[in-house]
C-alpha cells in the first residue's frame, strides 16, 4: 500500500543504530533490509511535512541491560562509540529530530517515551498518529508503541520496516508478538 501520511501523524524510527546492524554487537537478523524501506517513510513525512523522530538507544557504561550486570544483553550503543552511530544509510535529514534513551544506569529504557519529553512535544505539535518502525520489533518498538497507546496516540507499526528482536540470551522477548494488538501497514 502507497503512503497514508497526513497533517497530525509523526513518523517514529526507532534505533537504527550500528549495533542493531550486521557488524554491531547485538546484531538483529536482516536489520539492513529496513533502512530502504524507513528511507522512503522519511522521505515522504519529510515532503507531506509530517514530522520525523530517530531515537537512539545511548547507554552509560555498565547499564543495567548488558551481561557484566546480570542482564540479557552484551554491551551494545555505548555512548559516543561507533556502534551507537545511526546506520550510516539512513536518511537523516537536519530536520529528522534525534531522541536520546536509555541513558539511565540502572533502569531500562526500552520505549522512546520512558524518560524523554516526547510525548509532550508531540502533543505541543497537534501529533495524533503514530507510524512506527525501526529495531527491534519485541523490544524498543513495541515498547513504544504499547507507551505511545497509553499516551493516548493512534499507532501504526510499519510491518515491513522491523525485524525480531535477537534471541540472544533471554528466555522471551518481552513483547514478541506485538503486533497482533496493533494495527499494521506494509509499504
Ligand atoms: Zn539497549
Amino acid at each position: 500500500m502507497p503512503y497514508t501520511l497526513k497533517p497530525g501523524d509523526a513518523l517514529i524510527v526507532v534505533d537504527v543504530q550500528k549495533d542493531y546492524c550486521p557488524g554491531g554487537t547485538l546484531p538483529v537478523k536482516d536489520a539492513e533490509a529496513i533502512i530502504s524501506v524507513i528511507n522512503g517513510w522519511i522521505a515522504e513525512a519529510i515532503a507531506r511535512k509530517v514530522p520525523v523522530y530517530a531515537s537512539r538507544d545511548w547507554h552509560p557504561r555498565g547499564h543495567i541491560s548488558f551481561l557484566e550486570r546480570g542482564g540479557p544483553w552484551p554491551p551494545h550503543c555505548l555512548q559516543g562509540s561507533d556502534g551507537a552511530r545511526f546506520h550510516p544509510e539512513l536518511l537523516l535529514f537536519q530536520w529528522v529530530n534525534i531522541v536520546t534513551k536509555g541513558m539511565h544506569p540502572h533502569r531500562e529504557q526500552n520505549s522512546v517515551f520512558d524518560g524523554t519529553a516526547l510525548a509532550a512535544q508531540l502533543r505541543r505539535k497537534g501529533i495524533e498518529r503514530l507510524w512506527i518502525g525501526g529495531l527491534s520489533k519485541g523490544l524498543c518498538v513495541c515498547a513504544t508503541a504499547l507507551d505511545a497507546c497509553r499516551e493516548g496516540f493512534e499507532v501504526i507499526l510499519i510491518a515491513d520496516a522491523t525485524r525480531p528482536a535477537p534471541q540472544w540470551n533471554i528466555e522471551s522477548i518481552p513483547f514478541e508478538n506485538c503486533e497482533t494488538w496493533m494495527e499494521q501497514h506494509t509499504t
